[in-house]
């Protein structure tokens, strides 16, 4: 059994009468990177905001290192780090000015060789002032000081929004540098699917404040496909198979979009429909979220494995 470092349970919230987060049972295993996804509106910074226990949930619950959201300890604080949308910083201040700053607050374990190599690579200087750095560049620097205490649980609300591609990868390395020291933990939200495809390891996709999946990024992977179907003659009426998602039809093909379901049941009902063959079509993993999370499939819940 994997042990469960984020975990929230019926979590809801509502603004007046918006339901932004809807009965969220999520979990998330020591040591993944997790890429939180979901729509414009899905709910993402209100349940990150949840768990940190910057907002109080309307029902449900929240636990981050086993602890409750709502009563998160100075200590436990401290094994956590936390990116904002937008990154925030005080903008009078320099890059070492806020790294003094931030450092009070961790004097046990504050990295300084890992903040310095970050810097470095970043090709800043501790002398700038962040009122004159750049979107990508104030990116950097949150991401270097939310490294830099080594936090064993470090939950980002799309860090890279606004970033060109070589910076997103840069930032992205940097996650990577947190996750391979041993046993540490990334949920990150994101609205660019290939950066989630490059650096996770699971998925969490929200929709309209509901979990629709929670697994690993294979599993989800395997599990959201495209069947294309020829017939000799018509396409059948009805289509029955389970796990159905989204059917698109021509005059002698059917394209399936389905979700869980087996090889094997689609190669029966391929056959019991009377196909002449099918075969699947290549998906990346923003074809597979948006097909996922179309409206007209928004009933449509994958059962993940339990971690
Ligand atoms: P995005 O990807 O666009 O940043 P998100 O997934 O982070 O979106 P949230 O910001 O959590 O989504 O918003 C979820 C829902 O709650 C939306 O319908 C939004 O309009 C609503 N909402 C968010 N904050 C408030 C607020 N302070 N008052 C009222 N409604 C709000």
């Amino acid at each position: 059994m994997n042990e469960i470092v984020l975990e929230t349970q019926g979590l809801t919230k509502y603004y007046g009468g918006i339901l932004a987060v809807d009965h969220l049972d999520l979990k998330v295993p020591r040591g993944c990177i997790c890429g939180f996804v979901g729509r414009n509106g899905a709910g993402k910074t209100t349940a990150i905001k949840l768990m940190l226990g910057l907002l109080r949930p309307t029902a449900g619950a929240s636990k981050l290192l086993g602890c409750d959201s709502t009563a998160l300890t100075p200590e436990i604080r401290q094994r956590i780090g936390y990116v904002t949308e937008g990154h925030r910083l005080f903008r009078w201040m320099s890059i070492g000015e806020l790294e003094k700053f931030q450092r009070a607050f961790f004097p046990e374990q504050w990295d300084d060789k890992l903040f310095g190599d970050m810097i470095e690579y970043f090709e800043l200087s501790r002398k700038r002032k962040i009122k004159h750095l750049s979107n990508g560049q104030r990116a950097q620097v949150s991401l270097a000081l939310a490294l830099a205490p080594n936090p064993e649980l470090l939950i980002m609300d799309d860090p890279t929004l606004g970033l060109d591609a070589a910076i997103r990868r840069q930032f992205l390395e940097g996650m990577i540098e947190l996750i391979m020291r041993q046993g540490r933990t990334v949920l990150f939200s994101s609205h660019i699917l290939g950066d989630v495809e490059r650096v996770a390891d699971r998925i969490a996709v929200i929709d309209k404040g509901v979990l629709r999946a929670n697994c690993s990024l294979d599993e989800f992977r395997t599990a959201v496909k495209k069947v294309i179907l020829s017939f000799a003659d018509s396409v059948p009426a009805e289509v029955d198979i389970e796990g159905l998602l989204h059917c698109r039809r021509s005059e002698k093909q059917l394209e399936l979009t389905l979700v869980g379901t087996e090889e094997a049941q689609i190669t029966e009902w391929a056959k019991s429909a009377g196909a002449e063959e099918y075969h699947s079509a290549k998906m990346n993993l923003e074809d597979q979220f948006i097909e996922f999370t179309a409206p007209a499939n928004r009933k449509r819940l994958f059962q993940w494995e339990e971690v």
